[in-house]
């Protein structure tokens, strides 16, 4: 019978760790366009009890605009790093993009007349780069695939082509998620610490690869042969959902830990 590389829960998250949460289809669940996604209840109060008790080596690494997660975690402390690592809350120097850093013109000028000729696509203009959203358009999927490739090829060395969950998405060459983690790393309060990347697709592969070499933690959400998935991930979590009661437990935990911690030590207390 064959072995499944699978089924293997997710580690307990430590208070010496970094924790890098992807966003859609990891914290949130998809939906049929990025903006008819919800923040559920309780979502960013877990987040910031994870950025106390990290003592604030907390990242959303996504692909939306900057102003999308600042907008859809309104009163997250967590840093928000936008656009693959393009743009961020917070300074990456090593990973940014340098001025001007932006897919061509030429390319996001194709894009649009695609997007004009299948209505039922989306076409997303990022600062830095834009995604051709097919999940409305199976039909269009196949020739969209087809510009996608043909665009990546004519402007080989300038973009990177990032095959997402019905979506293809271009960005600058030197930009991914990996190396935004990477940034971060060397970078307080996340640095020496172990990183605990956590992601859904794709995009997120460079963050687990990431996390491999440095000794982390990378936890894919999503089905739970890897092997099928093809992903660097070592561990799996089924969903979104549990995904989110995973982390309250682990805030909870690491919360009242820290507690009893300083406990041990009581400030000098006024009576
Ligand atoms: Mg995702």
């Amino acid at each position: 019978m064959r072995r499944r590389r699978s089924a293997r829960g997710p580690p307990a998250l430590a208070a010496g760790m970094s924790l890098f949460l992807d966003v859609d289809g990891t914290l949130l669940d998809i939906a049929a366009t990025p903006d008819a996604v919800a923040v559920p209840d309780g979502l960013v109060d877990t987040l910031n009890a994870l950025h106390f008790a990290l003592d604030g080596a907390v990242a959303l690494v996504s692909g939306r605009r900057r102003a999308d997660l600042v907008a859809l975690f309104r009163g997250a402390g967590v840093a928000m790093v936008a656009e693959h690592g393009a743009a961020a809350t917070i300074p990456l120097p090593s990973s940014r993009p340098g001025r001007g850093g932006r897919v061509p013109p030429p390319l996001v000028a194709a894009l649009r007349r695609f997007a004009a000729r299948h209505p039922d696509t989306l076409l997303e203009l990022k600062r830095h780069g834009a995604a051709l959203h097919v999940r409305r358009s199976p039909a269009a999927a196949t020739a969209a695939r087809r510009l996608a490739e043909s665009l990546a090829d004519a402007h080989r060395g300038r973009v990177r082509l990032l095959r997402g969950k019905a979506v293809f998405e271009f960005v600058p060459a030197e930009v991914s998620k990996g190396r935004a983690i990477e940034a971060l790393l060397e970078t307080p309060p996340f640095r020496g610490r172990t990183p605990y990347v956590i992601g859904d697709d794709v995009t997120d592969e460079d963050g687990f690869a990431v996390a491999n070499r440095l000794g982390g933690i990378s936890l894919r959400v999503g089905p739970s042969d890897i092997r099928m998935a093809k992903s660097a991930a070592r561990y799996t979590i089924a969903g979104p959902g549990p995904l989110r009661t995973w982390l309250r437990n682990a805030a909870d935990r690491l919360s009242s830990d820290k507690g009893a911690a300083r406990g041990n030590f009581p400030a000098r207390r006024a009576f």
